[in-house]
């Protein structure tokens, strides 16, 4: 049995939407063409930012599509402060590699951060980002929901403290959107973050909603596509494939993220009953296809190279920063010791998961954890 896991890392891309792409890929498909094929490929870019202007209530005409969630991470925070020229930035502590590390590239250039720490379940206190705000910050940055340990955040309770403060509020939704409902008019966002392979859409696309009226400088100069926020040739079959997968989502987001749930629920009460298996994030706000743990005396990677060998695909918690070996920022962040962190073990469910993929994982889980405490020098 081959059973993924790891949905946060990649999703399979999902076959209506790989079907709605497929007729762009045998004709010229450039909008930006004056002729017929190209007003063709115009009219489908414009259709598809509606569809996903549609899943967050946006208005098409403030979707920037991009090659990308971290590309919309980098236009949204780097075009916020070089626009404003001066000024100081606002993120949570457990944001994604690529808030953190644009946050440190733009210190280098003049433009100060501060970063507001996460309670032990990864919950940002509302209150928290209020203080955090001084008269400098131009923008704020809280990722709706945490895709290493599933805690969600009071989005819209955050969004209406820094609407009042006339700063600018920058949601990551990567993790979120397909499993919980996002809003911008409701949760008073101001740039907003998609990614399409996140909502079974093929990978290297994504988009940036930006609210009318918000100041944003381009961050990749060219021929003034996008509005000018973002030159270069639209991936058309890409955007088309996005659009798609944003329809399916919405029709399914409901039933779909109670069925998860129903899996998740099972799935951590079965591996809650190994010893010294711990939960980490939220036990209850949580996103519905995340379950993430932590066991005592040993290794993440020791763990997900045995699961593997049972054929099951899980991680240790983000793929972007498995290549530095480090413990998990988001972990610390909880407060965590490193050597509790290393510990960790992240499985994300999916469209595809079923019932018995859950029971077999849970039946195989135990017998990989007890042979790895017999072997480890910590035990
Ligand atoms: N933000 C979050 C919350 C993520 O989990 C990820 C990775 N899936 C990204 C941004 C970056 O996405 P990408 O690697 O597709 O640019």
């Amino acid at each position: 049995m081959r059973v993924y896991l790891d949905n946060a890392s990649a999703k399979k891309v999902d076959p209506g939407v790989v079907e709605a792409m497929s007729p762009w890929f045998d004709r010229p498909v450039n909008p930006s063409s004056l002729h017929t094929p190209g007003q063709e490929a115009r009219e489908a870019l414009e259709e598809a930012r509606e569809r996903v202007a549609g899943l967050v209530n946006a208005r098409p005409e403030e979707i920037i599509f991009t090659g990308g969630a971290t590309e919309s991470n980098n236009l949204a925070l780097k075009g916020v402060a070089l626009r404003a020229r001066k000024g100081s930035l606002v993120a949570s502590a457990i944001e994604h590699i690529s808030i953190l590390n644009t946050l440190k590239e733009l210190s280098t250039l003049g433009f100060p951060s501060t970063l507001v720490p996460v309670d032990g379940y990864g919950v940002v206190d509302p209150a928290s980002v209020e203080s955090a705000i001084t008269r400098d910050t131009v923008l704020v940055s809280v990722m709706a929901a945490n895709s290493e340990i599933g805690t969600i955040q009071s989005i819209r309770e955050i969004g209406e403290i820094v609407r009042e403060k006339g700063v600018y509020f920058h949601v990551d939704a990567t993790a979120a959107l397909g499993e919980i409902p996002v809003d911008v008019e409701r949760d008073h966002i101001d740039l907003l973050t998609f990614s399409s392979n996140s909502i079974y859409g093929p990978p290297g696309v994504g988009a940036l909603y930006v609210r009318r009226g918000v100041k944003l400088q381009p961050i990749i100069q060219g021929g003034g596509q996008e509005r000018g926020f973002r030159s270069g040739t639209e991936n058309i079959p890409g955007i088309v494939g996005m659009a798609r997968a944003a329809e399916i989502t919405r029709k399914k987001m409901e039933s779909e993220s109670r069925r998860l749930k129903g899996l998740r629920d099972r799935l951590i009460r079965g591996v809650l009953e190994i010893e010294e298996s711990y939960l980490t994030g939220h036990p209850e706000r949580r996103l519905p296809g995340v379950a993430s743990f932590r066991f005592s005396y040993v290794e993440g990677e020791s763990i997900i190279l045995s699961l593997d060998m049972l054929g099951i695909s899980a991680s240790t918690g983000s793929a972007c920063t498995s290549k530095t070996l480090q413990p998990s920022h988001v972990l610390l962040a909880l407060g965590l010791k490193p050597e509790e962190a290393h510990g960790s073990l992240l499985l994300t469910l999916g469209r595809w998961n079923t019932l018995d993929e859950i029971d077999y994982t849970v039946q195989a889980l135990p017998g990989v954890i007890k042979r790895l405490r017999e072997m480890s020098p910590l035990h």
